[in-house]
């Protein structure tokens, strides 16, 4: 689950980790109160607004700007909110901005220059550690650092028995080229950053870019969080920051039924149990010519009940041509995945108007076959799974 940037900061903030300051804003009139009130309490009178999307590359989009004043405040505010914003990580329609946060401008002039770096924490999945990759070259694609100068990405992987050890944080600031007080918060920073990380059960923190202030300060200035949704039961608080705005509404509606599902572009439905399989079965669609509309998981127990909350949820995207059932049957017998998909088809009726294949594998396949063939329903059955690529094939064509 991810969530908004004021929300990932704020949960920083409360590990200790320090954060460029913001409140949150629903309209323009309240990004005005909110900057007069950072102003009181920092005084620099600068402020930057920032629209809240579940979308990295906000300030090439048009999201992030600078406002100088309470009028620039009103005006960039009123302008950010309600705006499809279109970023690199967006689809072409961007996405609608409901709210921005006013943050106290950290860019300001000082003794020293200010200095960018990129940081994040995540599991490698390789050795099942978590680490902390970061980078001298913070505020850019962390993709292009990678493919243009992948020396200047550094990792530290962590003890999980021990957590993040003070060698390794002073590791950290030093390879960033700090020194003096910058060195000294930058451990204090990557410190907190990795127990909040931890203790949230989080998969994904991305940190750029984190900031050295010209006093010196180490703050995060853009935070991008991931938590497990798995662990989420453990935190009931985080869960409620869930923005079900910032979803597809199918998917939102498919999770409700307990459904595993995924919309894509396609215009084959995909219908499937175990996620592996899925995965195969979008393979082989595309293989045969075909783009999968969603990825779907409908799990162990594919009974009438689900196999119709299935139909239903893959039929409300218009693009659907046609159906796939890839259903191996190990625990769940074929013959009752059969009798499930004949009587949820028998229910929805006209509901149904694209053709369907299924292919059936594993105990009492053979049952299960004659079950669909002798149903009379615009069913088509397949043993093979590329009988059914083909199948697929050729109902698109
Ligand atoms: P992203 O584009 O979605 O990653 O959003 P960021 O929060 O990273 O903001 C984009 C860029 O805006 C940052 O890389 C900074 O260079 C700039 N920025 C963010 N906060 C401030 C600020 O307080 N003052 C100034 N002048 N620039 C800022
Ligand atoms: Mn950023």
């Amino acid at each position: 689950m991810n969530l908004h940037e004021y929300q990932g900061k704020e949960l920083l903030s409360s590990f200790g980790v320090r954060i460029q300051r913001g409140i949150v804003a629903q309209n323009a009139d309240e990004a005005v109160e909110a900057a007069k009130k950072l102003t009181e309490d920092t005084g620099t009178g600068w402020h930057v607004i920032k629209a809240q999307v579940h979308a990295g590359g906000r300030g090439k989009g048009g999201g992030v700007k600078l406002a100088k004043n309470l009028d620039e405040v009103k005006s960039i505010a009123g302008q950010i909110i309600g705006m499809d914003l279109v970023t690199p990580q967006t689809s072409a329609e961007g996405k609608r901005v409901h709210q921005v946060l006013v943050a106290e401008d950290v860019y300001y002039p000082g003794e020293t220059e200010t200095s960018e770096f990129y940081m994040s924490v995540l599991l490698n999945r390789a050795n099942g550690r978590n680490m902390i990759m970061y980078s001298t070259e913070g505020g850019m694609d962390i993709e292009t650092v990678a493919e243009e100068t992948p020396h200047l990405i550094f990792t530290e992987e962590i003890d999980p028995a021990t957590g993040i050890l003070p060698f390794q944080a002073r590791k950290v600031a030093f390879n960033l080229g700090l020194s003096g007080l910058a060195f000294k918060e930058m451990t204090k920073f990557v410190t907190s950053l990795y127990k909040a990380y931890v203790e949230s059960d989080s998969s994904l923190f991305e940190i750029n870019p984190v900031l050295k202030t010209s006093d010196n300060k180490i703050m995060a200035v853009d935070a991008k969080v991931t938590l497990d949704a798995n662990a989420l039961y453990r935190h009931k608080d985080l869960a409620e920051l869930r923005d079900l705005r910032e979803e597809s509404p199918i998917e939102v509606e498919a999770g409700a039924l307990g459904l595993n599902y995924v919309d894509l572009d396609g215009n084959v439905g995909c219908m499937v149990n175990g996620a592996g399989l899925a995965m195969a079965t979008m393979d082989l669609i595309k293989q045969a010519g075909g783009e999968p509309a969603n990825f779907l998981d409908v799990g162990g127990t594919a009974d009438a009940a689900r196999v119709e909350a299935a139909f239903r949820i893959i039929l409300k995207d218009p693009e659907v041509k046609a159906i796939l059932i890839n259903i191996f049957g190990g625990i769940v017998r074929c013959d009752r995945v059969a009798q499930g998909v004949v009587d949820a088809y028998k229910n929805m009726g006209d509901a149904i108007n694209v053709p369907i294949i299924v292919r059936l594998q594993g105990t009492n396949a053979d049952i299960a076959k004659e079950l669909i063939d002798s149903s009379g329903l615009d069913v088509m059955s397949a043993t093979e799974f590329q009988e059914a690529a083909d199948k697929v094939q050729a109902v698109l064509a």
